[in-house]
């Protein structure tokens, strides 16, 4: 048997806050090209703010029950804080997730970071992206409106449990209560 030289490992790096049917597709794709799919969580550090409302490990139950899911069991997740340094920031990516030859990814700076690094890295096309988008979910949800479709079951399931939608509703002050 030949030594494992990883180079059927594959990266997807993004916040997913949540993860969404976009996301989904992105991962479905790397999961069937590749041996072994790798999930970064970025921003790891970042939760109950507008923008990044969920932990790091809320997110990793998203993406973890949701790749179960979907029957796919060859995955790594791995959270990943920011370093707000971009020249060392793909160093400080591999020192945290299993050796990894691809990357996939639609973000501009990522791929010029990674490319420059030396890794492969593969788009995937935009899903839907007006509505398949971190940005809309967190603004249905603040609004009250129907944010469901556009992720997966599991990650419904998650928001549910940890009451998602009152902490986005508290932190967007869009919850009825008295100020600080
Ligand atoms: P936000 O609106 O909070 O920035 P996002 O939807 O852009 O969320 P990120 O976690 O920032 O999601 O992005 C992670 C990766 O997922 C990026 O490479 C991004 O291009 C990709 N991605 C996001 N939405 C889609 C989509 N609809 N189809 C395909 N890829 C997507
Ligand atoms: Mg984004």
């Amino acid at each position: 048997m030949t030594r494992n030289d990883y180079s059927g490992y594959s990266l997807v790096i993004g916040r997913f806050q949540p993860l969404h049917n976009g996301h989904m597709e992105v991962l479905r794709k790397c999961a069937e090209e590749s041996e072994h799919l790798i999930v970064g969580i970025g921003s790891a550090q970042s939760s109950h703010d507008p923008d990044n409302p969920f932990t790091a490990g809320e997110r990793y139950m998203m993406i973890s029950e949701s790749l179960k899911a979907e029957g796919i069991t060859e995955f790594s997740i791995v959270p990943v804080e920011d370093l707000n340094r971009y020249s060392v920031w793909v160093a400080h990516v591999v020192s945290m997730v299993p050796p990894f030859k691809r990357v996939y990814t639609n973000n501009p700076m990522t791929r010029r970071l990674f490319e420059e690094a030396g890794y492969e890295v593969r788009r995937s096309p935009m899903y839907n992206r007006s509505v398949y988008s971190g940005t809309e979910v967190r603004r249905r949800i603040a609004a009250g409106e129907e944010w469901r479709p556009l992720v997966p079951e599991a990650v419904a399931e998650v928001i549910d449990a940890i009451d998602g939608v009152g902490r986005i509703k508290d932190i967007t002050g869009v919850s009825v209560g008295a100020p600080l």
